[in-house]
């Protein structure tokens, strides 16, 4: 990047003095907020003209790569397209203006919008209700986990303080349990990718009478689909615990399948990823709770206000634009783009379940494995051609994970190009695989050395000073 302004804080560009607008001098006099009000030192605000300023900006978001970039094939944390009528919705200044302590009275429409936003969440999940408040899929976990503990404490029932996890889980539902202050037992996969009844019934023998509740993820975080859910369903709740849904990513299910009717309890939804709300970097997100009849009086206080309200507001606009027609068109497209990409390229890239798959799947790095190419060198790679890199070294199962999943949004076209550079890269790690292990060679900033930063962060950065290089 030439820029010469690029890369430094906006604090570096700060001349005192420098201001972007000056404001007339005030006809009515000054008046002045109470003395015991006001600092006693200005703030250290930077100081700059309005073009340095928009420059800095723009200069710092056009180093960013969202899903309005490019393709952005994340597995497991579902990046969809970021339609342009959500942010002209959320933006309608009769939901934007509103303040969180407003008098109930004067937010009708709002209020109107949360319920028919839990009716269609409803409609597609099979829960009687839903609380809009969590704001994240983590959030979610925790809330429907203390929904499942105030039940079991209900009834007296204390002992329940285990959950079972299939060890393919993403990794926030341990750690949503074990915030709850519950013990994990980790479930096994077989071989084929699904949960291992065999070892589940032996967990739910032994400790039945302690298991809270089983969280499961279906399709699972390999992208399969678990045929056996009536069954597993069926232990759980005979030893007295619920079934919690993991509903992040429920593209796949939409209009197809519902929770509710499998025989989930409880169950939460990411918006920020089935529901179509740009996110990333930590926010922002929505992760509702929904439970089945018989325990909407669980709902614990997870939040003071209604939650991140605006992605409320995407994911309504999202609905809706589907509408109950295309709805059911979801799911099978989700699966058909996920099954295209993995027999576009399982000559060259190893599968290791073999199986059709849902929304993702998972490839255990290249077929190749003598020319010493690794996921971390492919997903590298794919930068420089203009690709997000899959999520890549999970789940912990294969060695060389690397989860790819297209979305529903994604035109067949732009598939193909996808494909057409991951067979190139695997070209080049046959014929030059120096090139791919460097890469990325066109980024602004090159392969970080994340062994490094995790074991001696640097987390200051030292200002420079007016005329500083
Ligand atoms: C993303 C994701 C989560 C966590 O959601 P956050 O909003 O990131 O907290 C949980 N489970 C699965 C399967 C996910 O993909």
């Amino acid at each position: 990047m030439n820029n010469k302004l690029y890369g430094n804080l906006i604090f570096e560009l700060s001349h005192e003095g420098r201001r972007g607008y000056s404001l007339p001098v005030n006809e009515f006099g000054n008046h002045c907020l109470p003395k015991e009000l006001t600092r006693e030192t200005d703030a250290n605000l930077p100081q700059c003209d309005e073009m340095t300023v928009v420059r800095h900006y723009t200069n710092h978001s056009a180093n960013n790569f969202g899903v309005d970039n490019g393709f952005y094939p994340l597995g497991s944390c579902t990046m969809k397209y970021n339609p342009s009528i959500n942010e002209e919705m959320a933006n309608l200044p009769a939901f934007s203006c509103l303040h969180p302590m407003q008098p109930e009275e004067t937010v009708a429409g709002a209020k109107e919008l949360e319920r028919r936003l839990i009716h269609s969440l409803c409609e597609l999940t099979g829960m009687a209700d839903f609380t809009l408040k969590p704001f994240a899929g983590a959030h979610g976990e925790l809330t429907g986990l203390m929904i499942i503990r105030s039940y079991h404490e209900s009834r007296n029932d204390n002992a329940r303080t285990k959950v079972i996890v299939p060890d393919s889980a993403h990794g926030t539902n341990p750690a949503s349990a074990a915030v709850c202050g519950l013990d994990v037992i980790e479930v096994r996969s077989k071989e084929d990718g699904t949960v291992d009844v065999d070892d589940l019934r032996n967990i739910v023998e032994k400790s039945g009478d302690e298991i809270a509740a089983m969280m499961m993820t279906n399709p699972n975080t390999l992208g399969l689909f678990e045929y056996n859910i009536p069954e597993i369903a069926d232990l759980i709740h005979a030893c007295g615990g619920l079934m919690y849904y993991d509903g992040a990513n429920l593209n796949p299910m939409l209009g197809v399948a519902r929770p509710g009717d499998m025989g989930f309890d409880v169950m939460h939804v990411n918006l920020h990823k089935t529901f179509s709300t740009p996110h990333g970097g930590g926010g922002p997100g929505a992760g509702p709770v929904g439970v089945r009849k018989g325990l909407e009086s669980f709902f614990p206080v997870v939040g003071a206000f209604d939650g991140n309200y605006a992605v409320l507001m995407r994911a309504y606009a999202y609905i809706l634009t589907l509408g109950k027609e295309q709805v059911s068109n979801v799911g099978p497209l989700a699966t058909l783009n996920a099954n295209y990409i993995k027999e576009s390229l399982r000559d060259r890239y190893k599968l290791p379940i073999d199986k059709t798959c849902m929304h993702e799947f998972v490839f255990d790095g290249l077929c190749d494995k003598s020319t010493g190419v690794t996921t971390m060198d492919v997903a590298k790679r794919l930068l420089d051609y203009g690709y997000h890199a899959p999520t890549i070294y999970f789940p912990l199962l294969f060695h060389e994970s690397m989860m790819i999943e297209p979305t529903e949004n994604e035109s067949k076209e732009t598939m193909d190009s996808f494909i057409r550079v991951m067979n190139t890269i695997a070209d080049e790690a046959s014929t030059n695989p120096e090139l791919v292990k460097g890469a990325p060679h066109n980024t602004p900033i090159g392969r970080v050395d994340d062994v490094l930063a995790a074991k001696q962060p640097v987390l200051t950065y030292k200002q420079l000073k007016d005329g500083e290089n």
